[in-house]
């Protein structure tokens, strides 16, 4: 989608700084980080949301998931870490592209209100 931000990053119109990439999927850290380690990781294919998973594009998630654990380890993340999805304005959604952020690096809050 051309006026998609993730799209843009993704395309290289916008800069990043990728931590992972394959020919589905893009990793990169998020430029407002929430903890030590703030990455973000993306299907390449427009996805606006968690609502917009069906089973015609499912398979991307359970990659996205296959390779979590990957950045995880490659960030130093060997206490844990958490992934988050927020879908629509209740949960504080501001990028309409799918994707899942990885905190970590330091104990989280388990405030989630
Ligand atoms: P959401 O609030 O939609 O769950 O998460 C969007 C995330 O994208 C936020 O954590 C925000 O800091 C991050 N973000 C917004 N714009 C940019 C950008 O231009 N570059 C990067 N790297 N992250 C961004
Ligand atoms: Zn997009």
């Amino acid at each position: 989608m051309s006026d998609c931000l993730f799209c843009k990053i993704i395309a290289g119109d916008i800069p990043s700084t990728k931590v992972y990439e394959d020919d589905a999927i893009y990793a990169f850290r998020d430029i407002n980080p929430q903890a030590p380690t703030h990455v973000l990781v993306i299907p390449k294919t427009h996805i606006a949301s968690v609502n917009g998973v069906c089973a015609d594009n499912s398979a991307v998630i359970a990659h996205i998931f296959e390779v979590i654990p990957t950045i995880a380890k490659a960030e130093g993340l060997v206490s844990g870490y958490r992934v988050v999805s927020n879908c629509g304005p209740d949960a504080g959604q501001t990028v309409h592209h799918l994707h899942f952020h990885i905190l970590g690096g330091k104990e989280l809050s388990l405030d989630m209100a």
